[in-house]
């Protein structure tokens, strides 16, 4: 068998390892455009934090490739993909022929159409290593940044850059940071940790226009920066399988089994549409476990077993300046709030069913709510009262509790 993988990070990856839990032989070659081996994403603000060096970024060990016997290209692009002739070309023109086809090129950062824009020196996105080493290289403690975005990873680029330049400014159309992820008040409290270190944040507001790198917004402030961020959001990489016909959404359509409508082409990750169950609909659900789940099962999957991935939920871990968050699901139904020595927990529960949940300050055992949401557990049927004030395995009966650690 001659399996072929498009894109080097957290899912590619995943996509090997399930490969090799059923099939130990057959040919794996990993494409990716990055020239650098797979790291993880979420730890490109520690590199200029220096909490982290490029060796420790990685996302596997470096001998990961050659104990998996994995043929890698890195540093050149997928251009095209050819069903019928089973091959990828790429973009020195090579081609490399395929039995089973792995999509697991992420996304890209979105760039909205802004007057102007072109004229801003300095300027990128905060999304790969090449990211962080153009703004080690160009930041230093006299220079004003503008970050344009005020989600998670705008907010993970303003954390890492505070202390390192003189002044950073935060502009978003939302009302509050973090919109994707948090309620109004939750936000509150992120917005006031980062403020009170010195970010400025400009809400409900956006950027109109740019005159090089002075940046009216649409209030009528003007702002003058030396280095701009653009991180108002993403869109995923379906375009190779979109131009074969292959079913498109906002992301690439997969099944259960991580397939496209494509034959023999599979998808998983930033790139695919995938169905959360807490939401009850198709979403790119652009998050680590859901990229490492989705590749793990393609893997299998490609390599002839009969995996399913079928409870897919949003989940996210936030910490900044030791202030943390941890939250899971959609926030649909009635919220019961619990405050204790100033830590909060609020849950969503709808349907006899918990929908969601938000953990701040103390955020030890949110598995266990997890999994709850995960495998749809009646709460009916265990003690969600006791649950909530204390999340604890003997609040579950046997049965259930070794259904939660094996998951
Ligand atoms: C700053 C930051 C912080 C984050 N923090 C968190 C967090 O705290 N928690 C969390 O769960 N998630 C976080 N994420 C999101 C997480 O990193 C992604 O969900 C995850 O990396 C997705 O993995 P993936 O393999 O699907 O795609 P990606 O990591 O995007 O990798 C896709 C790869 O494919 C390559 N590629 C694309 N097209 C082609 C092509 N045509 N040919 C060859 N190669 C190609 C790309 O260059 C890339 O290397 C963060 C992301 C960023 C940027």
């Amino acid at each position: 068998m001659n399996y072929v993988i498009i894109g080097n990070s957290v899912c590619g990856i995943a996509t090997v390892e399930g490969i090799r839990k059923l099939d130990k032989k057959g040919k794996i070659t990993l494409i990716g455009n990055e020239k650098y081996k797979a790291y993880s994403r979420p730890l490109i603000s520690y590199l200029i934090e220096g909490k982290t060096d490029l060796n420790k970024i990685n996302y596997r060990s470096d001998e990961f490739y050659e104990e998996n016997k994995v043929h890698t290209v890195f540093g050149k692009k997928v251009v095209k993909i050819d069903n019928d002739e089973k091959k990828v070309v790429l973009d020195n023109g090579k081609e490399i022929f395929f039995d089973k086809l792995m999509v697991a090129t992420g996304s890209k950062p979105f760039i909205p159409p802004i007057a102007g824009y072109e004229t801003v020196k300095n300027k990128t996105s905060f999304m790969t290593i090449d990211d962080a080493k153009y703004l080690m290289e160009h930041i230093d403690i006299s220079k004003n940044v503008l970050i344009m975005g005020a989600g998670l990873i705008g907010l993970k680029c303003a954390e890492c850059l505070l202390g390192k330049v003189k002044f950073i400014s935060v502009v978003d159309l939302a009302d509050r940071v973090l919109p994707s992820i948090l309620k109004k008040e939750e936000a509150k409290s992120v917005q006031d940790v980062l403020e009170e270190k010195g970010v400025k944040f400009y809400l409900e507001n956006s950027v109109a226009s740019f005159e090089k790198n002075v940046a009216f917004l649409k209030d009528e402030q003007v702002l003058p920066f030396d280095i701009l961020v653009t991180a108002v959001g993403v869109r995923p990489n379906v375009e190779l399988v979109k131009e074969i016909g292959g079913v498109v959404n906002r992301g690439i359509v997969i099944n259960d089994k991580c397939e496209t409508s494509l034959k023999d082409i599979y998808a998983g990750g930033d790139c695919a549409e995938t169905f959360d169950i807490s939401f009850g609909d198709k979403r790119v659900l652009a998050i680590l476990p859901n990229a490492y789940l989705e590749g793990e099962t393609a893997g299998e999957n490609m390599a002839g077993g009969n995996k399913t991935f079928d409870n897919a939920i949003p989940m996210n871990s936030i910490g900044f300046f030791g202030f943390h968050i941890i939250s899971a699901g959609t926030y649909d139904g009635e919220k019961i709030a619990i405050e204790e020595d100033g830590n909060k927990r609020i849950f969503y529960v709808k349907d006899d069913l918990l929908k969601g949940y938000m953990l701040i300050g103390k955020v030890d055992k949110a598995g266990i709510y997890t999994s709850l949401i995960r495998n749809k557990t009646k709460l009916s049927t265990i003690d969600f009262n006791a649950i909530i004030k204390e999340p604890s395995l003997i609040c579950f009966d046997k049965k259930r509790r070794d259904e939660i650690l094996t998951n």
